[in-house]
């Protein structure tokens, strides 16, 4: 509860109150949830004091966000229909798009899947009347969670998957969200196959650590200090399940200092029972019982339940390992006794989206067709207009998932970027009209010579980059160098400048040395800086 609050007496320092208040109830603020969760309930107050109807539906929004981090779902069903009509009123759609998001996640956890839906739908009209390519995105993902919910992963997997594909324009942090999805619904069949189906439960293990790294890329560049917490967890979770001890109690420890000072209870409720099976299988069974059982002493009725069955699980093998069969027996007991009611929750469920199955696949549906409009928008916005190539954002959109399949399928990928040599002084000699001509020309050289898997763009100015999948370091070498021999030799139009020439930097991620999309750039980079260095019209790999 918020503590009692005194209004200023005069406007003005209301006002002041207000935007201070907002300031540290703001959920990308670096306020705690406890402490950010009283200052919007002091800010709700004072914009209704004021009449401030746009900070007031603010302030609302936040309080639920704030909820839900501190694991207070049922709050958060409860006061988000207000939020959102306050929203609404205010038209803003970020802000309603994370409340729907929060809403639905928050319905699912209390097995609220109508609301669930609705929230699915809401953010679908949303697409549909806003210029906002993430919120088809932010729709499957509701479905998707509330579909793995109800126990149904391969399908959630099957729809976000699907959705992330179609959605190359999404925002960053919406295909952030997107990814952690991914990875903690593989997770999630991990766990559920691990004693069914060793072989495959391995394998969603290896593409849930794809989805992690990809997420923990989005997530350093969105610079998202709860999604740092959220992924860093998941993505230790995955390793520890690999075996990858060192790396996995590294980000787990890390993310779990960071999501105590956050007070982001539930993820660090979680991130504790990792921690407790990674004492386990680092051969401390004392530690693993510590661990777990003082986490099930303190949490009583909160736990989530798979958090719960974690926790008992992890003190059941660490009290086995330790000789002592009676406490091993109690907490067999104890994970099994929720485990039966989970299935029978999740079995209530599925009985009851079964009324609404043809709903769901309404929304699915609408989504797609709003992830189609908006690829179709994108498809423009993605085009250099000088040349025609793709431009950076082209380059964006394909990158990572490129980058992604190669870790997947264990295969090589390959970045080449090429800059033209001493081209300001064909602009400075011949003019720019003539070094534009230059440019399209260049471009069209490139687009007939490379294949079509791979993705070219224009990365500005001079300055073009190549995706070659399927390729080593050294065979992207061979492949430039004769493209530096076309250029070197070609005949050039506009004004027909003397010499053109370019230097070409490589960079390769392989299966035995992966790379993510930034480091494959900036080592191209590194390269591109070593070839002009040592006197231009040359392709070096790094
Ligand atoms: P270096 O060999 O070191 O790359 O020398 P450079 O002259 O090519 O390098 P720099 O990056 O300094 O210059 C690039 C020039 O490209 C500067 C800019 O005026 C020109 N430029 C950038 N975009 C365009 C464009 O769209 N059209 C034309 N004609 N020129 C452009
Ligand atoms: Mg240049
Ligand atoms: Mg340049």
């Amino acid at each position: 509860m918020a503590p009692p609050l005194v209004l200023p007496a005069s406007g003005t320092a209301t006002h002041a109150a207000l935007s201070e208040m907002l300031a540290r109830a703001d959920p990308a603020g670096d306020e705690r949830s406890e402490g950010a969760l009283d200052h919007a309930a002091r800010a709700i107050v004072l914009a209704r004091a004021v009449g401030d109807d746009p900070a007031r539906a603010r302030a609302q929004a936040w309080h639920c966000v704030h909820l839900f981090r501190l694991g207070r779902h049922d709050a958060v069903v409860d006061e988000a229909r207000a939020a959102l009509a306050g929203l609404q009123a205010q038209r803003l759609v970020a802000e309603e798009r994370e409340l729907l998001r929060v809403l639905a996640l928050a319905a699912n956890e209390t097995a609220r899947f109508d609301l669930a839906l609705e929230s699915a739908q809401l953010l679908v009209n949303l697409a549909g009347t806003a210029d906002e390519p993430g919120s088809a995105l932010a729709a499957s993902f509701v479905l998707a969670a509330s579909l793995e919910r109800i126990g149904d992963s391969w399908q959630a997997i099957r729809v976000l998957s699907q959705a992330l594909d179609e959605s190359p324009d999404a925002p960053l942090r919406e295909r952030m969200l997107a990814r952690n999805g991914l990875l903690a619904m593989g997770i999630g069949l991990f766990h559920r196959l691990r004693d069914i189906d060793p072989e495959g439960s391995r394998g969603q293990l290896e593409q849930a650590r794809v989805q992690g790294q990809l997420a923990l890329e989005l997530q350093q560049r969105a610079d998202d200090p709860i999604y740092a917490v959220t992924v860093s967890g998941n993505l230790g979770e995955v390793l520890l399940h690999l075996g990858e001890l060192d790396e996995a109690g590294r980000l787990l420890t890390e993310a779990r200092e960071r999501g105590r000072v956050r007070q982001l209870h539930a993820h660090v409720w979680r991130i504790t029972a990792s921690l407790a099976e990674w004492h386990l299988a680092s051969g401390q069974a004392e530690a693993a019982w510590d661990e777990a059982v003082q986490l099930i002493q303190s949490l009583g009725a909160l736990a989530p339940q798979q958090t719960l069955v974690r926790l008992h699980g992890a003190a059941y093998r660490a009290a086995k390992a330790l000789g002592r069969h009676a406490d091993a027996l109690l907490h067999l007991e104890a994970g099994e006794r929720i485990e039966r009611q989970r299935t029978i929750s999740q079995l209530q469920a599925q009985s009851r989206l079964f009324v609404t199955k043809g709903e769901l696949e309404r929304v699915r549906r609408d989504a797609q067709r709003q992830r189609a409009r908006a690829a179709e928008l994108a498809q423009d916005a993605a085009r250099d207009p000088l040349t025609g190539i793709g431009n950076r954002r082209h380059l964006d959109q394909r990158f990572e998932q490129l980058v992604a399949d190669a870790h997947l399928h264990d295969r090589p990928l390959a970045v080449a970027l090429l800059d033209l040599d001493h081209f300001k002084r064909i602009n400075d000699t011949l003019g720019h009209a003539a070094g534009d001509r230059v440019l399209v020309a260049l471009a069209r050289l490139l687009g007939e010579n490379v294949r079509e898997r791979d993705v070219l763009a224009r990365m500005g100015g001079e300055e073009f980059v190549i995706v070659l999948p399927e390729m080593s370091a050294e065979r992207a070498v061979d492949v430039c160098s004769r493209l530096a021999e076309r250029i070197r030799t070609q005949a050039w139009p506009g004004g027909a400048p003397e010499r053109v020439t370019a230097s070409i930097g490589i960079a390769a991620s392989t299966p035995q040395a992966p790379l993510t999309p930034a480091e494959l750039l900036q080592r191209a980079d590194e390269a591109l800086y070593e070839a002009k260095r040592t006197g231009r019209d040359r392709v070096l790999m790094k």
